[in-house]
């Protein structure tokens, strides 16, 4: 019976991970790092992390797989300084499932497996750097540049983490939007460091449920796959167990965040996120709930409530309670002055372009009726 490592190659696989090291590899890529190297001022020749892609013989792929594991190996660090580890260690997949998703599983043989969705990551990512454009740091940042602009990046990553990067809703965004963003170093530093709180998050809330035994009575349901390919096994759970999940992802994810067990990245000299990060968690469902409540009805008309997980806003009031007693105290000030309002605005003007993009839609369905169209059928889904 196939291993968790082995279970996860065949999903890397089937999902073209091996096109990421065509991108790792292309000269759009190779420039872009370059350039952020040059900005952060990163020699590479003496970075722990060895030789960056603009290096003979790098591997995106290889890079991924090393992050994946050592952000595995540093959280079950966490976890065993709490005692809250009771189960083995799972292997972590990175891959491009195009679900953006995350969830605990299991291999064939029954060993734990969590995978993680790369394209959830880069919503995190072109959201945070969105949110880093409006203000940084709450009171002592520069003041914000533009924030439409910002405002109109973040609605972009919205739509394109729910499906709809349609040629339409492309066009629309790109019409409004005419300005590069930012490249002020700190600004892209706290980017990177709120993408990563929400990642780090979300993997210590899989890790959760393993580590509560969520797997362990539960029969797998196999979700639709092509045909041929290895199925994929998931475990329905109730809303009881994502709370408890949460719980104890919170603690996990804090503890990592503050440092508080012997942390790889941390021997290997690299910095902690920013503490004003440790507020990620409540970002993280502040997005979801904009997808939830505004985005996939509007695409998806008798979309159904899901059952297995309680609505993003019941979550965060939940954490909020958790983050209060344990954060960084600048952690929740930011959140309420900087990101807080930044999600507010992103939700109205998410709900305000669907609005628009219906009627111009239903218009242009009207002059085309005589002869029939299609443009019902080209509706986006996620
Ligand atoms: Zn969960």
């Amino acid at each position: 019976m196939m291993t968790a490592e082995e279970y996860v190659r065949q999903l890397e696989a089937e999902h073209d991970m091996d096109l990421l090291d065509v991108v790792g590899r292309s000269e759009e890529f190779v420039g872009a790092s370059l350039e952020t190297d040059r900005l952060f001022g990163v020699d590479r020749s003496q970075h722990p992390d060895g030789p960056g892609p603009s290096a003979a013989g790098y591997s995106f792929v290889e890079g991924t797989r090393k992050a994946a594991a050592e952000y595995r190996d540093d959280l079950m660090s966490v976890m065993k300084y709490y005692a809250m580890l009771a189960f083995s260690s799972p292997v972590f997949g990175f891959i491009p499932l195009l679900e953006f998703n995350a969830f605990a599983t299991r291999a064939p043989n029954g060993e734990a497996v969590c995978v993680l969705d790369n394209f959830l990551f880069n919503y995190f990512h072109y959201t945070s750097i969105a949110l880093s454009e409006c203000t940084i740091r709450g009171e002592d940042g520069p003041p914000p540049t533009d924030q439409k602009e910002a405002l109109l990046y973040g609605m972009f990553a919205t739509f394109w983490f729910c499906g709809m990067d349609d040629p339409e809703c492309v066009r629309y965004l790109r019409s409004e939007r005419k300005r590069p963003f930012s490249v002020d170093p700190d600004r892209v530093w706290f980017a990177g460091c709120m993408s990563e709180a929400m990642l780090i998050f979300v993997l210590a809330h899989e890790l959760a449920h393993h580590s509560l035994g969520h797997l362990n009575q539960l029969q797998p349901r196999k979700l639709f796959r092509k045909k041929g390919a290895e199925p994929l096994y998931v475990y329905s759970r109730s809303q009881q167990e994502e709370f408890a999940a949460d719980s104890c992802g919170l603690r996990t994810f804090l503890g990592y965040m503050q440092g508080d067990a012997p942390l790889i990245r941390c021997q290997k000299g690299l910095a902690l996120p920013h503490a004003a990060t440790q507020c990620a968690p409540l970002l993280f469902f502040d997005l979801l709930a904009i997808a939830e409540e505004a985005v996939l009805p509007a695409i998806i008309p008798d979309c159904a409530v899901s059952r297995s997980h309680p609505p993003a806003r019941d979550r965060a009031i939940v954490a909020r309670k958790d983050l209060e007693a344990r954060c960084a105290s600048d952690a929740l000030s930011y959140y309420n002055q900087a990101a807080l309002p930044f999600v507010e605005e992103l939700g109205d003007i998410v709900v305000e372009t669907l609005t628009r993009m219906a009627e111009q839609a239903r218009a242009r369905n009207q002059c085309r009726q005589p002869g029939g169209g299609d443009a019902e059928d080209r509706a986006p889904h996620p």
